[in-house]
């Protein structure tokens, strides 16, 4: 049996990344100023200092500003509220991000729903959650359109292709499953609650695994020469005597990359993409909020 082709994530987002400086070169250039992206983060939690942390400095990397605002974490709602209100006025500012997952006393959805749609370069907002579903022009959530990239980049069209989205969350899941649709796959979601679920992903050209369960995906699970695209980040309990545990993701890479044609490690796979598209779709943004064309 032949080993999988390896997705390399890292360096196609090191390509996103250069694209996206060159343009936002020629933004300066024609605007007069610098794309802006305002990072908010509430409280200390480790692993979204370390996020916030990396997109700051690939922002500014990029040739963009990057306005990071750390608040503790027992702000009250309506300050990150009306600092919200503040950064959607500011016209420095083309997009904000709000580092989720907020402290148990604030109700994101609410906050989400403060954002300028026009500045939601996450895509998480509920316009924006609509405008994908109807297929119209807005933001779409950075890591399945960075799975979106990846797989167009592998395979050219996906159209009529089968593919399994697992998991539906709506960071993940679902706007992955939307976009597949919207590039004519046959998407099917599945997620704990499906039954036999080995039996439904071995019907799949494309195998989506965003489930958060470390190495759940099976070797016996994947279509011979189906695209596997790992989304999943688990951090294995460390060995004795080591202080950290390996990252591995929702599937079983060593035993699926002996059937898949195409497969996407954990590191170096979906990870470096979900920054690089946030910072397209910041330029993106900025290009929209000055009235500059952009040409795509
Ligand atoms: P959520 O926990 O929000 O969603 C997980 C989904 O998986 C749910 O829909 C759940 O089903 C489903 N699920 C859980 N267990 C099973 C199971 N045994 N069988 C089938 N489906 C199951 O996670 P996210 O979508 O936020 O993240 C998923 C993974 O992707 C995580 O590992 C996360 O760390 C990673 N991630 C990586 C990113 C990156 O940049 N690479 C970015 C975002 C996430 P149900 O709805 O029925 O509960």
């Amino acid at each position: 049996m032949s080993e999988a082709a390896i997705i390399d994530g890292k360096a196609f987002a090191a390509g996103l990344r250069e694209r996206v400086a060159k343009v936002a070169a020629d933004f300066e250039a024609q605007a007069g100023r610098k794309a802006g992206l305002a990072v908010v983060l509430v409280g200390e939690d480790p692993a979204s200092q370390v996020y916030v942390r990396n997109k700051n400095k690939q922002t500014v990397a990029c040739g963009m500003n990057s306005f990071e605002h750390k608040l503790p974490a027992e702000t009250p709602e309506a300050d990150l509220l009306a600092l919200v209100e503040k950064l959607n006025a500011d016209p420095a500012v083309d997009g904000i991000l709000v580092q989720l997952p907020l402290p148990a006393h604030m109700n994101e959805q609410k906050v989400i729903a403060t954002i300028n749609p026009d500045k939601d370069v996450d895509g998480f907002h509920v316009v924006n959650v609509g405008r994908l579903a109807t297929g119209l022009p807005g933001f779409v959530p950075c890591t399945p359109l960075g799975c979106t990239m990846l797989l167009k980049d592998r395979l050219g069209s996906l159209s009529g292709l089968n593919a399994v989205v697992i998991g539906r969350s709506n960071i993940v899941g679902k706007p992955m499953a939307q976009l597949l649709l919207r590039e004519n796959c046959t998407v099917t979601i599945a997620h704990s609650r499906t039954q036999n679920l080995p039996e439904v992903v071995r019907g799949a050209d494309i195998v989506i695994a965003a489930v958060g369960q470390p190495e759940m995906v099976k070797q016996d699970w994947i279509k011979p020469g189906a695209t596997v695209i790992d989304v999943g980040m688990n951090r294995l309990p460390p060995p004795e005597g080591e202080t950290k545990g390996k990252l591995v993701g929702d599937v079983d890479f060593a035993g699926a990359s002996k059937v898949a044609g195409s497969i996407t490690p954990v590191p170096g796979g979906v990870g470096p993409m979900t920054i690089a598209v946030l910072l397209r779709n910041t330029i993106v943004a900025a290009h929209r909020n000055a009235g500059v064309t952009l040409d795509e």
